[in-house]
This record gives C-alpha cells, sequence and structure tokens, in this order.
C-alpha cells in the first residue's frame, strides 16, 4: 500500500472525556461556498476524568478566530482538530470557522443536495462543522441561529424566534452532536399533526422540494402509526411540539434520526402508488418507523461511544420489525427478514469482514454500520426477550428507560438492567455480542420407549482475530409433530449453553417429526440430516409458518444442489411441494409468493463452499434457470390460474392484503413469461396503473428478451422522476444474461444520466453490477475491472459509498484460482491508488488479509 495504514482506535482504551458541554449556541451565515459558523460553547471539567487537556475535533474547515472566556488565543490547530491552553475551571469557548457546503462531496458535515443546505453528522460529521469534542459521551442542549435568505431554515427541537433572513431553534434535550441537523432551502411542507397520550399537541411536517408535494402522505400516516405504536407497546410519548422529517435527494445511507429533525434519503421517504412499488412502500413505513423510535432508543438513551452502536441499532431494528409485524403479517416479515438476514449478514460473518455485534477495534466507524451490527444486533435483542420472556421483557424495558433516560450508554448498561429484573447472569449470553461468527447447530435424534432425544452440537468457526469460541447460550425453539400431522408438542425453548446437549420429551407414543428452530429462534446454521420425505411432511404439516416456508426452501436447495454437482434433473417432490402450498388457499397470498421464491445465487455459492467445494456463478445461474423453466411448464395451469384470481380489482393501497395479491400474481406472470413468451407481461405493462405492476412485468420483459420497447418506453415516461429511473438503470442489469451483465452496466455508465455524485443512481447501477453474481463473477473478470474502475472513481468524492461498495468482494475465497487472481489484481488495485481514503484502505485491507 503506498501509504502507512492508519490507526485502529479499541474500545479496551476507552477514556471518559476531559471536558463537558453544558450549552452549545451556533450561529451559521450560509453562503454555498463560505458559510460561516459561530460558536459559543461552555465547558465544565469532568470530575471523572484523570486530564484537564483540552483537544477539539475538526477537520476541512478554516479557523478564523477563536476566543477564551473572551480573550483572543490561538489554539494549535492539525489536520484533524486543535489542542490549546485552557483555564483550570470552567470557560466559554467561542470560535468562528469557514466551510464549503457546495465542495462537499463527501455528504457528511454540511452539504449541498439539488440547491439545499443539509447536514449529516453520524457518526463523525460534525467535527466538519465546527470544532467540537465530537463524540457520544459528550452531550449538550443546543441553541442555533441560521442565517442566511432561504424560505425554509430548519433544525433541531422546537423553534424560537425568526424573522426576515434568520431562523432561531433550541432543543431542551441534550445531545450529542452526531444528532445535529441543519436544513435550509426552498422547500414545501406536507403537514400533520398529533396528540399525544398526555394530550399534547405536536406538529408534523414532511419537507420536499417542490413538485414532491403528492409523495408525503403515505410517509405521514406511517409516521402517526409509529407515534401511536411507540406509546401503546413501549409507553414512549414524543417530547416535542414539533416533528419535521425532510427528504433530501443525495444521502449516503437510508435515513438519519436527528433530534426533531429526521433526514431522509428521498428514496426512502417519497411514495406514491404511481411511482413506487409495494415493496418501497413497506421499507418506508419501516424506516420512518425506525427513525421516529430512535427517539428514545438511540437519541432520549444514546450510545457512549461507537462500539456500542448496536445498542441503538439492535434494539430499534428489533422495534420496527416488531412494528410491521402488527401493521402487517408477523410470519411474512420474519421469513423476509431472514432472507436478508442470510443473504447479507451470514455472508458478512462468513468472510474476511466478519466482526463481533460489538466490535473490538476500527479504523473508520462508517465502516461499521453493517449488517451484523444493525440485523444480527435485532436479533440478539430478539433472543434476549424469548429466553427472558415477554413479561421480564417490559419490564426491563421501562427499568432500561427510566433508570438511563439522559445518558450515553453500554451494552453492560442494557445487559444489566435484564439481570436486576431476572436475577439471571447474562454473561454467557454476552458473548454474543463479542464473538463474531454464525454458530454451526448440528443435531440428531433418537426415540426409545417413549422418549424422544434430541442432540444438539454447536460450533462457530475462527473469524478474523478470533481463533476459537467458547459455547454460546441459544434459544432453541422446538416443537413435535405427530405421525399423522398433528402438534404433539407445541413449542417449547430449549436453552442450549453446552457445546454438545440432549434435551428429552418424554410421554409420547411413536417417532415424531421434529420442527426445530421455529421461527429461527436464533441466527445460526441449522445442520441436519434429513430427507426430502421429512421436508415435504413439515410443509405439510408444521404449524410453524416459517418452519413451512424453510421446509420448502430447504427442498429447493437440496435439488439444487445436486443439479449444480450431478447434472440431476429438477426435484420431482420440490415441484409437488411448492404446487401444494401456491394453490393452498387457506394460506395467505404474500406467504405463498414467497414459498415461490427461490434461494438466491450466492446463498446456493456459499452452500456449496460450506460443503468443500468450488462454486461456479454460471453453473448455478443455469442451474436456477432450468429450475425456473421445469417450474414453469410443470405448473403451466397452476400459474395461469393463481394471476388470474388474484388480480386486484379495487382502488391501490399498498397494505398487506393488496400487496400480497400482486406478489403473489407477479410470481405466477414470471411463471407464465417463461411459457408465452412474454405476452401476458406485455399486456399487464401496457395497463398498468401503479409501479408494482409496471416494474414486475418490465422485469418478465426484460427476462424474456422482449424488453426494448417497454425499457424506450419506460424512459421516456419516467425520465424527470429520479428515483423511478434508479430503478430503471437497476433492473436492466439486473435481467442482462450473465455474458451481458458487463456490458450493459457498462453501457448505462455512459447514459447521460448517470452521476457518480448521487449515491442512489451510482448504487442502482454499480449495485446492481455486483448483486448478479453470474455477470459479475464472469469468468473474463470483467465485472471485477469496472466495478474496481468506478469505485476508484468515486473514492475521492465519496469515500463512505465507495467503502461499503467494497464488499462486493468479500466473498472472494470461495471462488477458484483463477477468479481469485482476478479479484486479487482489482483489490490491489484499488489499494495502490494515491490518497485512497481512510474508509476504503480499511475495507480494502481487511479483505485481502485473514
Ligand atoms: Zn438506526
Amino acid at each position: 500500500m503506498s501509504h502507512a495504514a492508519p490507526q485502529a482506535i479499541h474500545l479496551a482504551d476507552y477514556t471518559p472525556p476531559n471536558w463537558l458541554v453544558s450549552s452549545v449556541h451556533l450561529t451559521f451565515r450560509l453562503d454555498p461556498t463560505g458559510t460561516r459558523v459561530l460558536s459559543r460553547i461552555e465547558f465544565a471539567p469532568n470530575p471523572d476524568a484523570s486530564s484537564r487537556d483540552f483537544a477539539l475535533d475538526g477537520e476541512n474547515m478554516k479557523l478564523i478566530s477563536a476566543r477564551i472566556d473572551g480573550a483572543e488565543v490561538t489554539p494549535d490547530v492539525g489536520a484533524h482538530g486543535l489542542t490549546c491552553d485552557v483555564p483550570d475551571g470552567a470557560f466559554t469557548w467561542e470560535a468562528e470557522v469557514e466551510i464549503n457546503p457546495a465542495s462537499n462531496t463527501a455528504l457528511e458535515g454540511l452539504y449541498m443536495s439539488s440547491g439545499m443546505y443539509c447536514t449529516q453528522c453520524e457518526a463523525e460529521g460534525f467535527r466538519k462543522i465546527t470544532y467540537y469534542p465530537d463524540r457520544p459521551d459528550v452531550m449538550s442542549v443546543f441553541t442555533v441561529r441560521i442565517e442566511g435568505d432561504e424560505p425554509v431554515m430548519l433544525s433541531n427541537g422546537n423553534p424560537g424566534n425568526s424573522g426576515d433572513g434568520f431562523a432561531e431553534w433550541h432543543d431542551p434535550w441534550p445531545k450529542p452532536a452526531y444528532l445535529f441537523a441543519l436544513v435550509a432551502g426552498r422547500l414545501v411542507n406536507h403537514p400533520g399533526s398529533f396528540t399525544t397520550m398526555s394530550g399534547r399537541e405536536v406538529d408534523l411536517n414532511i419537507w420536499v422540494r417542490p413538485g414532491d408535494e403528492g409523495k408525503c402522505a403515505f410517509g405521514m400516516q406511517a409516521l402517526k402509526d409509529s407515534m401511536r405504536w411507540d406509546e401503546e407497546v413501549y409507553g414512549r410519548e414524543y417530547d416535542l411540539d414539533l416533528f419535521n422529517i425532510v427528504a433530501v435527494d443525495d444521502f449516503n445511507m437510508g435515513a438519519m434520526e436527528n433530534k426533531g429533525l429526521n433526514i431522509f434519503n428521498s428514496s426512502c421517504v417519497l411514495a406514491s402508488p404511481e411511482t413506487s412499488t409495494d415493496a418501497n412502500f413497506e421499507r418506508i413505513e419501516a424506516i420512518i418507523a425506525h427513525e421516529y423510535f430512535h427517539n428514545w432508543t438511540g437519541n432520549r438513551i444514546t450510545c457512549r461511544d461507537w462500539f456500542q452502536l448496536c445498542l441503538k441499532e439492535g434494539l430499534t431494528v428489533f422495534r420496527d420489525a416488531q412494528f410491521t409485524s402488527d401493521m402487517r403479517s408477523a410470519p411474512v416479515k420474519r421469513i423476509e427478514d431472514v432472507i436478508v438476514l442470510r443473504a447479507r449478514q451470514f455472508r458478512e460473518d462468513n468472510g474476511p469482514l466478519a466482526h463481533p455485534v460489538r466490535p473490538h477495534s476500527f479504523v473508520e466507524i462508517n465502516n461499521f454500520y453493517t449488517a451484523t451490527v444493525y440485523e444480527k444486533g435485532a436479533e440478539l435483542i430478539g433472543m434476549l426477550k424469548t429466553l427472558v420472556g415477554d413479561e421480564a421483557w417490559s419490564k426491563a424495558l421501562t427499568l432500561y428507560f427510566q433508570r438511563h433516560d439522559g445518558q450515553a450508554c453500554t451494552i453492560e448498561d442494557w445487559l444489566k438492567v435484564f439481570e436486576d429484573v431476572t436475577g439471571r447472569d447474562l454473561a454467557q449470553f454476552k458473548r454474543w455480542y463479542e464473538d463474531a461468527g454464525t454458530p454451526r447447530l448440528s443435531v440428531t435424534d433418537e426415540f426409545k420407549d417413549g422418549t424422544y432425544t434430541l442432540n444438539f452440537k454447536q460450533e462457530t468457526p475462527p473469524t478474523p482475530g478470533q481463533d476459537s469460541k467458547p459455547p454460546r447460550v441459544i434459544p432453541i425453539a422446538v416443537g413435535l409433530l405427530g405421525q399423522n400431522g398433528d402438534e404433539v408438542v407445541e413449542t417449547r425453548i430449549l436453552e442450549m449453553n453446552k457445546a454438545e446437549q440432549n434435551f428429552e420429551f418424554t410421554g409420547l407414543s411413536a417417532h415424531p417429526i421434529p420442527s426445530i428452530l421455529r421461527g429461527f429462534s436464533a441466527p445460526v446454521i441449522l445442520m441436519r440430516e434429513t430427507n426430502d420425505a421429512e421436508r415435504a411432511f413439515l410443509l405439510a404439516h408444521d404449524t410453524d409458518p416459517f418452519n413451512k416456508w424453510e421446509a420448502g426452501r430447504a427442498l429447493a436447495r437440496a435439488g439444487l444442489l445436486e443439479m449444480i454437482s450431478e447434472g440431476a434433473n429438477p426435484d420431482a417432490a420440490y415441484l409437488e411441494a411448492v404446487r401444494t402450498m401456491a394453490t393452498d388457499d387457506s394460506l395467505d397470498p404474500a406467504f405463498r409468493a414467497l414459498t415461490l421464491g427461490l434461494p438466491s445465487q450466492d446463498d446456493l455459492a456459499q452452500a456449496i463452499h460450506d460443503a468443500g467445494s468450488t462454486p461456479d456463478p454460471q453453473a448455478i445461474w443455469d442451474a436456477l434457470e432450468a429450475l425456473k423453466d421445469a417450474r414453469a411448464e410443470a405448473l403451466e395451469d397452476t400459474a395461469n390460474a393463481l394471476y388470474s384470481q388474484h388480480q386486484v380489482g379495487e382502488t391501490y393501497r399498498p397494505d398487506a392484503e393488496q400487496s400480497g395479491a400482486r406478489a403473489l400474481a407477479n410470481a405466477a406472470l414470471a411463471m407464465i413469461t417463461r411459457r408465452d413468451g412474454g405476452a401476458a407481461a406485455q399486456a399487464q405493462y401496457d395497463s398498468a396503473d401503479n409501479m408494482t405492476q409496471q416494474l414486475a412485468a418490465l422485469g418478465c420483459l426484460l427476462q424474456a428478451g422482449k424488453g426494448d420497447t417497454a425499457v424506450q418506453a419506460f424512459y421516456e415516461q419516467w425520465q424527470d422522476d429520479r428515483l423511478v429511473i434508479d430503478k430503471w438503470f437497476g433492473l436492466q442489469i439486473a435481467h442482462a444474461a450473465p455474458d451481458q451483465t458487463v456490458a450493459v452496466t457498462e453501457r448505462l455508465t455512459q447514459h447521460p444520466d448517470f452521476t457518480m455524485k448521487n449515491p442512489n443512481r451510482f448504487r442502482a447501477t454499480l449495485g446492481a453490477l455486483a448483486g448478479s453474481p453470474a455477470g459479475f463473477h464472469h469468468a473474463s473478470g470483467e465485472g471485477y475491472r469496472l466495478l474496481a474502475d468506478w469505485l476508484i472513481k468515486l473514492d475521492p468524492l465519496n469515500p463512505q459509498t465507495t467503502a461499503r461498495m467494497c464488499s462486493a468482494f468479500e466473498t472472494w475465497r470461495r471462488y477458484d484460482d483463477a477468479r481469485q487472481t482476478l479479484i486479487k489484481k482489482q483489490l490491489r488495485r484499488i489499494a495502490d491508488q494515491p490518497k485512497l481514503s481512510r474508509d476504503t484502505t480499511e475495507m480494502v485491507g481487511r479483505i485481502l488479509q485473514s
């Protein structure tokens, strides 16, 4: 590498801040290229600190002047901050700095998006706005004055005075700097209001660019639903007079929970039937809930340091999943979440980027906003709830809010609450936070003299920096079915806490069929020698919807693996089973649509790798195609019937019921297209009045090689809608044949509407390449080359998004020598770039080593 490795920060080195902040006054004099930020910060010595040395974080800014208690000072200024001699006791710090939002393409700190000023401060962006102790355990009350000629000028908290050319804001709740936000520009609002459980009126607004007003109603309703739900389920009331949401076009992530002023990637809040799919609506509802729920789990109770990120993210993902389960279908939500967990978190946990839910060290914290911290973090919360039970869970949460309100906390604080409520020792449970890797849970069974015994063994493979792992406590939800399909033992939670353990069920008259890991009660890989007959039995009889779905998925996977390794024919047992489930009218159509899903290419590659072989991406693609063809043939009548039975006649609603019907109809349409060459898809495309129908039809047409006209028409129809055009970019790549994926991607990167400055557009395009394994891993290596080209171009502009997208390469060790060599060459090429960002340097370094 061309420069010294950046320094890692370790959890074990935590020390409390030397100075605390009692209040902050900020004045912004807005100017696109030279915004002045004036700060007045009251500092007081921290009685818990051992030093009075004074250092402030600060990057990419010009210090104009600084004063302590009114007297000019000359601090020692470096690239990452400043130090200064200060008095022994409390003092007032004042500074004026100049920053340049127009040149800020990293989208951290204060930047411009579509002509509007906006901020992103989590995790360490506030230090690009002014000099400050930018760490979450420094909490303070902020008062903000914005000066400028923008018609709308917003910050956190409640509005104060405003007038010609200025607006003032005061946030009474002490907060860390990462929750600071400012937005200013030509914005219009969609208003609403909410009466809290104690009868307070809260004004709500969704702020958007003129023209997007018509896409706010759904988000507004989702916000109200979230506010009510948090009152009803967790007793949490909102705590300001105003709650603002702003949509911005250029954003590195989904959304941000700034106190009273949530900022959203426009793709995660704007919704209309014509431009958003059912899946978009569901995701928007969940993200609005997620950010709102952070008000208590993240803002009122925040994190002591960034190693504790899962404290707020794991818990808040868990809460938003509960919300979605309550608003829609709990089994469908659970299955969707497990699909994502396996696709993203298991992939991460089984590769070079594996890290604990609470990491021990990092170089760049932005690289740890991962599936492990978020999604596995949420699984840990779910396991904890299962282990202590619903009643103790409620008590513990009430105590958590009571005990820690206003504090910056750790995972130790969180677990102590549960220990105090239950009297239980959670030391072994804590390993889930500290040890990376996905446990393998193997199981055998035996039946003798009326007693049925399940024998479990757990083992977690080594991960970078962690060679051996002690056994964890694993809640295993198990039910038993009799040979006739009746449930003979209802779900019970087996608490495994040793490396190997037996569990007995007595008083049974015959050998039962076990349903293990119901509801996916722990994030483990279950390994069980079983057969098609048992899977088909569970699929027909299991009362647990997750395991019913899982049985079908296991059948599909087993059949596909045989097709890939032995050239076997599509599995008749699978085809029969999937017909049974798809046509079972007693089941929710959304669930039936999920049963028509197949394991992903990446899933199969991992399974082949786990079994000690080398996956061939083209062979995996071919097998999936062959199975889909065979299924379309075997289920031809079924598909036609499902398609006509599940047409939605009523006015479009994005709710669970209608979207379930559309999901099933569209799954049927995909099968029909393999038989009719695209006639039905073209008809649906031509008559579609909502994006779900239009996009599904377009996907089918592309799949059938009949997409050219529709692709053109789609562009002409939607060229002025960025979010829809993002879909247009992505879909063409996702549906290209593997030997065309790179060419299509390359062509689209030349399109006038392609820009790497907009993360959504970049991800829609290059992310679609990375997400198409057979094309990305094409033996020519051109997929690797193309992605590396663009990551190299993006890094100087936007390190955060570049670094995230490097994870496309994280699976490289699964593949053959030739591919490994090609990937390594591209990773080294990225690593060798002069001035590569710290973010990308860390990611590429971690992917290459181990
Ligand atoms: Zn979050």
